[in-house]
């Protein structure tokens, strides 16, 4: 029996992660990317379980981080290099509030996986950076990914498996009634093309979002924390007195090269974190896939039968792809339903307004 073909456009995290699920299912798999690679690559790939403004656990937390461990701990051992990295994210607190949520959430059995109970020596935690007065908690089951080694290793197992093409996938050759490029036919077709998803005359209609951020890389010999460090930004270390620090967020803005206030604009955070000296060794941009409700948009155009979208990854993309791409090639193979909140027929209404 012929193997159904799968293509896959955009070979940034969503791309590869679902590759790697296909090939996992034994499918003939080609994976298309001009490599103009922004979000995935720049991305500093952490983990972090909770959202700090009113210390709420991550949409569908308890269900992502195990996956996670899991997906990654995989994709390592098959690199044979260390890209899966369990890491203390040690948070400032901004208020008495925000320390005051931590204090009562800290007991319950819902948060205990995640956040250390606060010692005297957190409260009085404050680095050098005396613009902090409320003390600190640290957040347990955080991890940092080697952005760019995991998306080469994933790449290199489709390849390995399948296909892996550097090219731009020109719409103009797409036959989207028949599932058809450049002559060869597709069982289907699933765009993973993170922002530019607006180019793409099936999908144009939804609502992806464009939101640029930049990280600066730095050296600081004097700052030697091995926690991650949050309040206004982070400060991520990576080994060998070099850190990332990040993240901006720009709307509506599809310009990927970091702007010129950029560095002093993170420079300024970064006083709430440290006051040791650094050295900026490199500026980076790039523009996320962003949607106004914070959930993914996934699943089969609802007139174009065969074209799929796997997008709007947002800023937790790292965490929340693995599972997200693994029910999604479940629901491909198995027919079994994708959870409603990331259903693409939310949007199906939008459809109808521009056709
Ligand atoms: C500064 C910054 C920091 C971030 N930090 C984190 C973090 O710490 N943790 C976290 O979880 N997330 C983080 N993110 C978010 C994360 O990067 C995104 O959620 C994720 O990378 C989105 O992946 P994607 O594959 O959907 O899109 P993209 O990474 O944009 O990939 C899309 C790919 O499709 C290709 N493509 C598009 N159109 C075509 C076409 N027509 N033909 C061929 N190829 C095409 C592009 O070249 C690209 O390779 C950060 C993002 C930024 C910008």
């Amino acid at each position: 029996m012929m193997k159904e073909k799968f293509l896959i456009v955009g070979g940034g995290l969503s791309g590869v992660a679902i590759g790697y699920h296909l090939i996992q299912k034994g499918k003939d798999v080609t994976l298309l990317d001009d490599q103009n690679n922004h979000s995935s690559i720049v991305a500093a790939g952490m983990i972090n379980p909770l959202v700090f403004r009113r210390m709420t656990k991550s949409w569908r937390v308890d269900d992502f981080i195990p996956y996670c461990e899991q997906f990654y701990s995989s994709i390592e051992k098959q690199a044979d290099r260390p890209l899966f990295h369990p890491i203390t994210i040690r948070r400032f607190f901004s208020s008495q509030q925000e320390k005051d949520f931590w204090t009562t959430k800290q007991i319950l059995p819902e948060f205990s996986s995640y956040m250390e109970m606060l010692t005297d020596k957190d409260l009085n935690f404050n680095e050098e950076a005396v613009l902090n007065d409320f003390g600190s908690g640290r957040v347990k089951k955080s991890f940092w990914i080697d952005t760019k080694l995991f998306l080469e290793v994933v790449k290199e197992i489709i390849n390995t498996n399948g296909n892996v093409i550097s090219e731009l996938f020109d719409h103009s050759e797409y036959d989207a009634a028949s599932t058809t490029y450049k002559g060869e036919h597709f069982s289907c077709v699933i765009f993973c093309e993170g922002y530019r998803s607006r180019d793409n005359p099936l999908f144009s209609y939804l609502p992806v979002q464009s939101t640029k951020g930049e990280l600066m890389e730095i050296i600081s010999p004097d700052l030697e924390t091995t926690e991650s460090y949050n309040r206004k930004c982070f400060v991520l270390p990576t080994g060998q007195h070099h850190f990332k620090v990040g993240a901006t967020y720009k709307w509506n803005n599809t310009d990927p090269i970091p702007e010129d206030n950029a560095a002093d604009d993170l420079t300024e955070k970064l006083k709430y974190l440290t006051t040791k000296d650094f050295k900026v060794t490199r500026l980076l941009g790039g523009i996320r896939p962003t949607t106004l409700d914070r959930r993914p948009i996934i699943g089969e155009h609802p007139k174009a039968k065969g074209n799929y979208i796997f997008n709007g990854l947002g800023t937790k993309g790292y965490m929340i792809a693995p599972l997200l791409a693994k029910e999604f090639c479940d629901h491909l193979t198995d027919k079994i339903p994708l959870n409603n909140e990331i259903d693409i027929h939310r949007f199906d209404q939008l459809l109808s307004l521009t056709s």
